[in-house]
Order: C-alpha cells, then structure tokens, then sequence
C-alpha cells in the first residue's frame, strides 16, 4: 500500500511545487526553543504554528525526527521532568512545530490528566497563530475515545486540524482503506476537521513529503 496522502473527492491533489515547498522548508534550520510546563511559559512572537497531539506511543516522536530529519529532536520531550511540557521547535523563521504531551497513558494519574487538560485547554484558547493541530492517530487502532475528546474540543475551540495516521508499515492495504473510509465518515461531523488524511510511517520514511508539503502550506 502506498504512503501519502489519501484524498476525499474535493481534495487538492499534491502537486510537484508544493512538494518542493515542503522539502524545502524542512531542510532549513530546527531548533529547540522552549518547554512550557505553565501558561506563562508558553513563547510569544507571531510566527505560525502547528501542534502535533495524540496518545502516548503514537509515534509522534519517531514522526518529528523523520520530518525534520534531525534525529534525536523530539527526544528533548522524553527528558524526565519534560514529559509534560510542551514543546517548541522552530523551523527557520517560518514555522514552529509544537509537541504536544502525549495522552491517554494507562499509568497517568487523574492529578496528572488535570494538569495535561488545563495545560492544552490553555495553549489552545486564543492562540491565533495556531495554524493546524497534526491529531495523529496510530493506523493499526484507528481513533480512540481520548481523540474524540480532543476532536470535540478542537471543534469547540475553532482550531482547525488534520488527521495523520501513524505507523502505516504495519497495516495492509484493505485494512488502511477500510479505517480511511471510516474516518471520512466520522470527520465529516467535525466542522474542524481538514478532510483530507495524510498516512505515514516514519519506519518506512512514507508520506513525510505529503506532511512536509501540507505543513509548507502554512508556514511564513
Ligand atoms: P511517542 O510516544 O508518540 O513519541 O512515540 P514514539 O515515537 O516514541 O514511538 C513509540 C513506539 O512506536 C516506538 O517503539 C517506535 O519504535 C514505534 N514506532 C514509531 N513510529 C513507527 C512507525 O512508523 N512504524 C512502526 N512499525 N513503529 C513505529
């Protein structure tokens, strides 16, 4: 099965150019500015962001190292203590890439949800330069009641966002059209929710210029 993008009839089809806009956005300079644990930490300035968000063990680690091809870049995230931050990298001048905590892990404590929901409700509120929050789902589970949740928010919220499903190398071909089918369905009744999924898989490097592409539409 291939990697990439998968459309829904409407959908702008990817085109040479924005694929070159996207390589070459994500071959300039990234680096890590801040962690936020609090509000107060969160960086001003008004360079467009994108949030990368979804369950702990997503990928979404794997999936930013792949994309800026920097590995090790989202491991500041893992650094005890760092866990619950979110996490500010700036690519160039152009676009900062947000890491969000990840959600939805067994062990987590009802204090430590609290906090992780106060932190995002937070980020989230009035944060008009928030371009896109990437809602990365896991291909081989499809969307759990945790996203929902946070589909329902970010629908509440205005914030717009695009499902990117994870892990495609495990899963066959009908099983991936058969969960693209069943989250046209289910985006359909989000107003938030960019229709089109991009499908990668940082293991096999599928779908990133896909990713890198749509993200370049973004950026300064
Ligand atoms: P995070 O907790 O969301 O940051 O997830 P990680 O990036 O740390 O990945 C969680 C687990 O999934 C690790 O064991 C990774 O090796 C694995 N993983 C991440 N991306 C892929 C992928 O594209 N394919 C496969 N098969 N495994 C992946």
């Amino acid at each position: 099965m291939a990697g990439g993008r998968r459309s829904v009839p409407g959908a702008a089809a990817a085109d040479p150019e924005r694929i070159e806009r996207g390589r070459r956005l994500f071959a300039q300079d990234c680096r890590f500015v801040t962690g936020a644990a609090t509000l107060a930490g969160i960086p001003e300035g008004d360079v467009p962001e994108v949030a990368f968000a979804g369950r702990s063990n997503v990928g979404k680690s794997s999936l930013l190292n792949a994309l800026t091809t920097r590995h090790g870049l989202a491991k500041v995230s893992r650094t005890p203590g760092r866990t619950r931050q979110i996490n500010f990298f700036a690519l160039a001048n152009k676009l900062m890439l947000v890491d969000l905590p990840g959600y939805g892990y067994a062990k987590a404590g009802k204090s430590e949800i609290a906090a992780w929901n106060r932190l995002l409700a937070n980020y989230l509120k009035g944060r008009a330069r928030l371009r896109r929050v990437c809602l990365l789902i896991d291909a081989r589970l499809g969307p759990a009641d945790s996203d929902r949740l946070l589909m329902k928010k970010l629908d509440h919220l205005g914030v717009s966002y695009q499902v990117v499903l994870t892990k495609s190398d495990k899963v066959t071909g009908a099983a991936l059209d058969s969960l693209l089918v069943r989250l046209a369905e289910e985006l359909g009744g989000f107003a938030a929710a960019h229709p089109e999924v991009i499908v990668t898989s940082a293991r096999e490097r599928r779908g990133l210029s896909e990713l890198r592409a749509a993200l370049a539409d973004l950026a300064n």
